[in-house]
């Protein structure tokens, strides 16, 4: 009985591109380490009980009483034209001079990367992608049938050098590149951001070689020290196509994002959406759209980036204490992830087990590789766990590995 569950009776029938869809290494981990013993370094939720709750819930309630026949009802496919004016003014922050025109609302950024990959990748095309890169936008992409080319990075980003390596040797190739997806800012899963200097080059090689670049920006306004780095999109209107969301500076269960495009690709990234969701919800969006008119978000963000910096913080002086020898990270300035590199000869996938077993949980590198690297990586996040939590956390994965040095 248990065995005929586990064999998949409709294989013959799925499209070519079911088979790309397979589940991510932090989906199948996602069970074990729901148990309460074990501190979860793993899963990268954003802390929104940190919101005022009361005043959210009281927003929404009156938004029902006195506009229901408006919140209830389905909503055009590009979004709510002024929540698409206030996104404009939330990445003016970024530098960014956007028209509420050109930006579609989506159901998070998740499906602003499916609406993308759709209308722009036919099976067998080239993707760049940095090395290690978000593990959902390598799942969407796999969905698509994308070929995920990776490029280097290191504490400074995306390696300009590497990328024009990267697309001198597939030009020779012959082969076509559609887009570059880039995570510019506190890089989900390395944590690194690309410098001001590295941007201006990444943008210089990309219109050099004619690439479009798809810059995934939610942790954008998650800096710890000083003001928000300007946006790729800033610098390239035309060759930049903009994701952002609210899941981590209000609420991930609204599921509100936006894309940013140049006009053209606007109108078919609607056309997408249409035939997708029709419409995204508009019970969301309004409420967005409500929180961002009445709730002083500016200082919420603030203390959103006060309380993850005390995490980040935290992660970090626990590490820099207890780690063994040869183990290295990054110091992220911002966002939810520390990338961790154990020693020559370790492998963060068979050890994930066994630190479970140990009552403490991390993604293994390889989901953030399309190409299976990653084996000495781990992605620590410290959004969700409280400080004496993440400290716990490492002193029993510090533990695990030393164990492990040994083996
Ligand atoms: N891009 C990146 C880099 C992310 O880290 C996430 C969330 N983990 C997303 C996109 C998707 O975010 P959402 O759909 O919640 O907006």
């Amino acid at each position: 009985m248990e065995q005929h569950s586990r064999t998949d009776a409709y294989t013959d029938r799925y499209a070519a591109r079911a088979a790309g869809m397979v589940p991510s290494e932090i989906r199948a981990l996602f069970a074990m380490v729901a148990r309460p013993e074990v501190v979860s370094l793993a899963g990268g939720a954003p802390y929104v009980s940190a919101l005022p709750l009361d005043a959210v819930g009281s927003m929404v309630g009156d938004l029902v009483a006195g506009k229901g026949a408006e919140v209830l009802q389905y909503g055009s496919a590009q979004g709510d034209e002024t929540l698409r004016e206030l996104i404009c003014e939330v990445m003016a922050l970024e530098g960014v001079q956007g028209s509420a025109d050109d930006v579609v609302v989506t159901v998070g950024a998740q499906q602003a990367l499916d609406l993308i990959t759709k209308i722009f990748i036919d099976p067998g095309d080239v993707v760049l992608a940095e090395a290690p890169s978000y593990v959902g936008a390598l799942g969407t992409f796999a969905s698509y049938q994308a070929d995920v080319v990776h490029v280097p990075l290191d504490d400074a980003g995306l390696i300009p050098s590497a990328l024009r390596d990267t697309l001198d040797r597939l030009r020779r190739e012959g082969r076509r590149v559609k887009f570059l997806y880039t995570v510019p800012t506190f890089q989900n899963p390395a944590g690194v951001t690309l410098t001001a200097a590295r941007r201006a080059q990444v943008l210089e090689i990309c219109a050099e070689y004619d690439v479009l670049v798809i810059e995934d920006n939610p942790y954008g306004l998650l800096g710890y020290e000083g003001e928000p780095m300007r946006a790729l999109r800033a610098d390239d209107p035309d060759r930049v196509i903009y994701l952002g969301s609210f899941s981590k500076t209000i609420a991930s269960g609204l599921r509100v994002g936006w894309v940013l495009a140049p006009h053209a690709v606007r109108a078919k990234l609607v056309l997408a959406a249409e035939s997708a969701i029709l419409c995204p919800s508009n019970f969301s969006q309004l409420a967005v759209r409500e929180y961002l008119l009445t709730q002083p978000w500016r200082e919420q963000i603030k203390a959103f980036r006060e309380m993850y910096r005390e995490r980040r913080d935290a992660m970090l002086d626990a590490l820099d204490q207890l780690m063994p020898d040869g183990c290295t990270w990054t110091r992220p300035g911002g966002g939810f992830f520390v990338w961790v590199t154990l020693p020559e000869g370790l492998d963060a996938k068979a050890m994930a087990p066994r630190a479970i077993a140990d009552r403490v949980a991390y993604v293994p590198g390889t989901g953030f590789y399309a190409d299976g690297g990653g084996r000495r990586n781990m992605r620590l996040s410290f959004c969700f766990p409280e400080p004496h939590r993440i400290r716990e956390g490492v002193r029993r994965l510090a533990a695990v590995v030393e164990k492990e040095i040994r083996l």
